[in-house]
Order: structure tokens, then sequence, then C-alpha cells
């Protein structure tokens, strides 16, 4: 008899809820990881850093749990099958998970606890990801928020009113016996990239100087914690507590992760491909192949969103800033569905996740909640001055930027405004 314990977006011992209440009950616990092939066969590109990054954590977590006794058993199959097999393989008495937020993973999720069910086995899953979820936070009228400021007020007031206990799931070792082997990256269909990762390592002075510093891409001056919030790879608690009384702008960052989430639960549609305010989708899109080439290969002839763009194909990361920049451009400057983009973004960021994407995607091109107004047009030029006016970033991933070869701006910035703001006009009237 045993307890199952599922990992997926929380590859960690440490203060994981979901994995404390297995390892707290009575039956020895066999911890698993599902590759599963339907997210894995979706990605084009077979050098995905990302996977490098769960087969990365997945070693580390396995060694951790084989000090303790325990193995992890990692699988590759659909999830449901993988359940079928284990279940005649072992005597399962209960299911433990951590809740997954976004469609696809509540829907497996479901079939697998109505599968169980039918057998007596029990499905548990718990809040681990975020700090507030579901109807924790809601409005006085007990709706959703979509607005950021009021949100974060609640959170922050129903914040100060929790008890917050650490889960010391690193601690116990009621671990079932085994010994298992872990699939190759070739096992996987995937080739080795190249790609680096950010290692965790900021600092509490990078956190108090985030609120002067974090706008401004050349000082690298954020906590690059997105791949390890992505992967779970890090606790958010242990996050938040870092960030209490130290920097409010930095708890805020956090605190749009949990907002995000919410709205992604809260307003399914956004998880189909419709605008959050669904009358932006009358607009109509230029959609121009080439054009798009030129934004994605970081050949647009704007040095700010050439290094963003850059940035992103060589490392898996771009600056906050600068995603915001090379978003805004895509959108109003080329008229190009974000869609697109964001579909782009999410090929190829490391910390890819759906919620803050979209969010983000969203908020640039004015269709979002609490999102910038459409007429609002970044001016590449402006923001390279305010954000960038020793040149440090660009120059670092545009080297050839004032030489004759580099290419000509890909559309004049004057003519582009127009442009957008007149097809905004006509779209919502
Ligand atoms: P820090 O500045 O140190 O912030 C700490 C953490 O706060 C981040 O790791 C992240 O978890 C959270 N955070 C910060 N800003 C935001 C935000 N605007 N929305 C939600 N959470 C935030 N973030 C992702 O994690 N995944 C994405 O796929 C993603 N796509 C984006 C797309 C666009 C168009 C834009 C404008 C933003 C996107 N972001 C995304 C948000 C933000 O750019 C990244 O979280 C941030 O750059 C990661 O770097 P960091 O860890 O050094 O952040």
């Amino acid at each position: 008899e045993i307890s199952v314990f599922w990992f997926r977006r929380d590859l960690r011992l440490e203060d994981n809820v979901g994995l404390f209440a297995a390892l707290s009950g009575p039956f020895p616990v066999l911890p698993i990881f599902i590759f599963d092939p339907a997210i894995l066969d979706k990605l084009e590109n077979k050098k995905d850093a990302r996977v490098e990054f769960i087969r990365q954590a997945l070693s580390d977590l396995k060694s951790e749990i084989q000090k303790r006794g325990g193995d992890l058993l990692i699988l590759h199959d659909n999830p449901l099958a993988a359940f079928k097999s284990l279940a005649q393989q072992y005597q399962i008495k209960q299911i433990i998970t951590n809740h997954d937020y976004e469609n696809y993973a509540i829907h497996r999720d479901s079939a697998i606890n109505l599968w169980a069910k039918d057998l007596g086995i029990a499905f548990h899953s718990f809040k681990d990801q975020v700090i507030f979820e579901k109807n924790e936070v809601l409005s006085g009228q007990n709706t959703p928020y979509t607005v950021f400021t009021p949100y974060s007020r609640k959170w922050k007031e129903k914040f100060a009113n929790t008890e917050w206990r650490q889960f010391e799931s690193e601690n116990l070792a009621n671990y079932a016996n085994g010994s298992f082997e872990m699939p190759s990256l070739s096992e996987l269909g995937f080739q080795p990239t190249g790609i680096k990762f950010p290692s965790l390592n900021f600092s509490d002075d990078l956190i108090q100087q985030y609120t002067l510093r974090r706008d401004f891409p050349g000082l690298d001056a954020t906590s690059h914690v997105s791949v390890h919030l992505r992967f779970g790879t890090i606790s958010i608690r242990n996050l938040v507590k870092r960030a209490l009384g130290k920097s409010e702008t930095w708890l805020n960052e956090l605190i749009w992760r949990d907002f995000y989430f919410n709205i992604t639960f809260h307003f399914p549609h956004i998880s189909q491909g419709i605008a959050f305010r669904k009358e932006y989708d009358r607009m109509n899109w230029r959609n121009n192949e080439q054009e798009f080439v030129a934004w994605k290969s970081g050949q647009t002839g704007y040095p700010i969103v050439d290094a963003g763009m850059r940035e992103l194909n060589q490392t898996g990361f771009m600056h906050n800033r600068v995603r915001m920049i090379v978003a805004s451009f895509l959108i109003k400057h080329l008229l190009i569905d974000w869609r697109w983009g964001e579909a782009y973004f999410a090929e190829k960021l490391l910390d890819f996740d759906f919620s803050a994407n979209n969010g983000g995607w969203q908020w640039a091109a004015g269709s979002g909640c609490d999102a910038a107004p459409y007429f609002r047009v970044f001016n590449p030029y402006l923001q390279t001055q305010k954000f960038d006016k020793d040149l440090s970033y660009i120059r670092k991933w545009v080297p050839e930027f004032q030489e004759l070869h580099y290419p000509k701006p890909i559309v004049d910035h004057e003519f582009a405004r127009k442009r957008v703001l007149a097809a905004y006009k006509e779209a919502l009237g």
C-alpha cells in the first residue's frame, strides 16, 4: 500500500505543500514525474532548453530523494495511461499533487480524479504554486478583481491576516523503496542546446535596490527567479518572505504573478485565444509574414527592439522593460496580431508561463485586464533614452547598430503611430 506523490510545477523538496501532506500520511510515498507526450510533441524545436532544465531539476530531486531512502520514478507517457499501469504494479491508496490552474491541466486532473474514484483511490490536490488562488481574493461584491491595485490591496490585507506555516517536507523521509532509471534527453526526443540557466543567487542588496534599478536592462538588476518559479524549484512563500519589508515594488511583482493566475482561472475564454476584452478581436491586423520574421530575428532596424529579440533568441530570457517594448512594437508598429508574439514568446522563453505571458501581451495590446490604454504607443527611441541611455544593453546584443550594414527602420515611427491609432479607432468605434 502506497501513496503516489505526483510532481509537476513544484520540482523541489523544500516547502512543498502536497509533498508534505503525502509524507505525513500513513503510507510510504512513491514520488513520480510524468513527461507528457501531448506537451512535448507540441514543441516543434527539438532543442528546447526547458526540457533540459526540467531534466536537471529532476536529477537533483532524484538524488535528494535517494539520500532519504527512496527514488523518483520518471515516466514518459500519457498521464492517465501512466496511472493505469502504475495501479497494476502497486496498491495505490492515494494520489497527491499540487494544483495547476491551466486549462489543459484542469481537464487532465479531473479525468485522473474520476478514474481514481472508480477504483477507490483518493485524489488530493493542494495549493502550492501561488499565495492566494481561486476565490480567496474577491472584491466586496464577491467578484474576481480585474484591476491590479485593488487586488493587491486586498491581497496584502489578507496576507497580513493569515497565519503562515513552513512545510518542512525536506525533513520527512517516508518514501517507498525503489530504484529507477532516468530517461535520457534523446529518449525524450530532444537534443542539447548549450543554453545556460540563470542560477538562484539574488541577494538582499538586489531586492533593496530593485525599485531604483529594475527598469534598466543594461544593469541586469532583476532577480531572474522567473524560471525557478515556473518549474517550482523555489517556493513562492519563501520569496514573499524575502520581499517583506525589503521591497514593496518587488513584492508587487510577485503579486502580479498571482493576479494573472487568478485571471486565467476566472476567465477561461483567454485560454481559447480570445481577447480578455472581446471587442478588441475586431482589430484588422496587417499580419505581414516578412515583417514578423524581421521582428523575430531582431532585424527591424530599431536597436532596442532588435537587442531584446536577440537576447531572447540567444538566452531564453528578456528583460521586462524590453518585453514591453518589443511587444508594443510588434502590435502597434507592425500591426501584427498579439497572439503571434505570444506564441513566439511561448516557444522561446525559459520562464514561459501561460498566465503571465498572456497577461503581458494583452497588457501591451490594450485588450487585457488593467491594460495600457490602446492609444499609448511606446516610442522606441524615447524608451532607449530613458532606460538605456548609455546604450550598454543595445551594444551588448546589437554590436553592429551604428554600422552601415545595420538595417534601416522597418517602418517610420510617426507613420506607424498614426496607422495603428486609426486601426484601433476603426475596430472599437
Ligand atoms: P523580477 O523583476 O525579479 O520579478 C520577480 C518575479 O515577479 C518574476 O520572476 C515573476 O515571477 C514576477 N513578475 C514580475 N513581473 C511580472 C509581470 N509583469 N507579470 C507577472 N509576474 C511578474 N513572466 C513570466 O514569468 N513568464 C512569462 O511567460 C512572461 N511573459 C511576459 C510577456 C510580456 C509581453 C511581458 C511584458 C511580460 C512577461 N512576463 C512573463 C513578466 C516579466 O517580464 C517576467 O516575469 C520578468 O521579466 C522575469 O524576470 P525576473 O525573474 O528577473 O523578474
